[in-house]
């Protein structure tokens, strides 16, 4: 991978953001991108401390999904809060993560993370439809470290 800047054009992310608009319309689950270089930390403790630091808790089922990357570090971690975790199996989100590492190893970063927000939506589906007094509680905007 490369620095955050050359990692995705800014079509590219307004391409990640309407794909983040299309999967909410399937949940009620709240899902957003985290991009940043690298860091010394372990990679879901890195992934965890960002959930907290963009206040990913305020949602009022407790739903906001993160998916990190760190491009040098060529590592992403896809993370759930408290009301996910409650009610899903502890493979929940290994569909997501594989969609998206298969996209990746081709180089596809666009396309991986699209395909996973898109997949992230379909599973949450399930457990947190999509309710018609729906509000975006979390900004859809891709969040840069
Ligand atoms: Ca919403
Ligand atoms: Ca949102």
């Amino acid at each position: 991978m490369s620095t955050v800047k050359e990692f995705l054009s800014e079509q590219d992310e307004l391409a990640i953001i309407e794909a983040i608009k299309k999967a909410e319309l399937n949940t009620s689950g709240e899902i957003r991108v985290h991009i940043e270089a690298s860091s010394k930390k372990e990679t879901y403790q890195r992934a965890l401390e960002v959930f907290e630091g963009l206040k990913m808790y305020n949602t009022q089922q407790r739903n906001g999904v993160l998916l990190y990357i760190a491009t040098e570090d060529h590592k992403f971690v896809i993370c759930g809060d408290k009301g996910i975790d409650d009610v899903v199996a502890d493979d929940f989100w290994d569909c997501t993560r594989d969609t998206i590492a298969t996209y990746f190893k081709e180089g596809n970063f666009k396309d991986g993370i699209i395909a996973g927000i898109l997949n992230a939506g379909e599973q949450l589906k399930k457990y947190f439809p999509y309710q018609a007094d729906d509000t975006d509680e979390l900004s859809n905007e891709i969040s840069k470290g």
